[in-house]
């Protein structure tokens, strides 16, 4: 008995646009081109969310949705900033796979096929991670820098060198929609999340036309979401200073005592006690705020109020029948 396609995937995009008015007309014709010869297969649906953007780009979204019935345009009420576009598109999106992608042509369209291909391999985030990029040399080095702290102090694993171009499954999506905080760090969630995660290597191009939407003021408060928002190193950093600082005043007495007892003719009167006190005040102090950090902390993630844990599948001993259908179903 012949099958209809039920297996026709639905292939959604996502892309944040914020002042890209000389990007969209471009950018759309590439993502078409790249993605028409697969069209028999998938079902392709493109989601512009625009994100307060003060040029003409609503306008060109609006053209393109008139010509391209796939096209969803989202228009945020102001500019409420890249992550929260992006959320806006997910929590609207309803497709198997959703591809999140810059809208400035810096993440190639053709690079959104090698994650498609990861997902019919089984994964369930493909994220694509820069080989090489063509920024400018500031952007290269802070880019690294703040990488490499993450590395050093997040809780997660967060592959370095990515940005939000990635390919995420439903489950994915479904369990991001979960997450609420409002210092958004995505490309973090989607490591907090979990699931089968691969990542494409691609050479990142030159922004096609137009500026940066994010200057370094919004760089660096991007950068403390990152590390603020999955690690909580920073405030048990005030504890160990506390330690080390109570330490000193303890190598303090140590040397106080020597001294009285081995070179009692150099001792200088009243030096000992109020040196020794500063420490010993000093530490004490550090290592209470440390404890109300430690409250702080416990406080944070409480407020943060994510979700315990995310459950990828659940066994039980069922019929070899069933599990095909399964396999089938996704
Ligand atoms: N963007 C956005 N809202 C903002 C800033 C940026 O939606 O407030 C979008 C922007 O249109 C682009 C993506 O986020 O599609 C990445 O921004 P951009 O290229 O300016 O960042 P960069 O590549 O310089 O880090
Ligand atoms: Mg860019």
């Amino acid at each position: 008995m012949p099958t209809e396609p039920t297996t026709r995937h639905r292939v959604a995009f996502i892309f944040p646009i914020y002042n890209e008015e000389a990007n969209i007309d471009l950018l759309h014709r590439t993502v078409d081109e790249v993605t028409a010869p697969l069209a028999g297969r998938y079902d392709f649906s493109f989601i512009y969310v625009d994100d307060g953007s003060r040029d003409a780009s609503l306008e060109r979204l609006t053209e393109l949705g008139a010509r391209d019935a796939r096209v969803t345009v989202v228009e945020l009420s102001r500019n409420f900033g890249h992550q929260m576009a992006v959320t806006a598109g997910l929590d609207l999106v309803d497709a198997d796979a959703t591809i999140i992608m810059d809208s400035d042509l810096q993440d190639p369209p053709r690079v959104a096929l090698e994650l498609l291909e990861k997902w019919e391999e089984g994964y369930e985030v493909v994220y694509a991670q820069r080989r090489s990029r063509r920024d400018s040399p500031f952007k290269r080095f802070t880019a690294s820098a703040f990488y490499w702290f993450l590395q050093k102090m997040a809780a997660v694993e967060i592959p370095k060198n990515t940005g939000d171009f990635r390919l995420v499954d439903r489950k994915v999506v479904d369990e991001l929609r979960k997450y609420r905080e409002r210092d958004r760090f995505l490309r973090g969630l989607v490591s907090y999340v979990g699931f089968k995660q691969t990542a494409v290597l691609f050479d990142r191009d030159q922004r096609h036309a137009g500026v940066t939407g994010y200057p370094l003021t919004k760089m660096l408060r991007f950068a403390a979401d990152g590390i603020l928002g999955f690690s909580t190193t920073p405030l048990r950093m005030i504890t160990r200073m506390g330690y080390l600082i109570s330490l000193l005043s303890f190598l303090g007495v140590l040397y106080v005592v020597g001294v009285k007892l081995f070179a009692p003719e150099t001792a200088v009167p009243g030096w000992a006690f109020i040196t020794i006190a500063m420490f010993f005040l000093g530490g004490i102090q550090i290592i209470m705020l440390g404890v109300l950090g430690s409250y702080i902390g416990r406080t944070y993630s409480q407020v943060q109020n994510r979700p315990l844990y995310t459950v990828a599948s659940v066994r039980t001993g069922v019929p070899e029948t069933a599990q095909d259908n399964r396999s089938a179903a996704r």
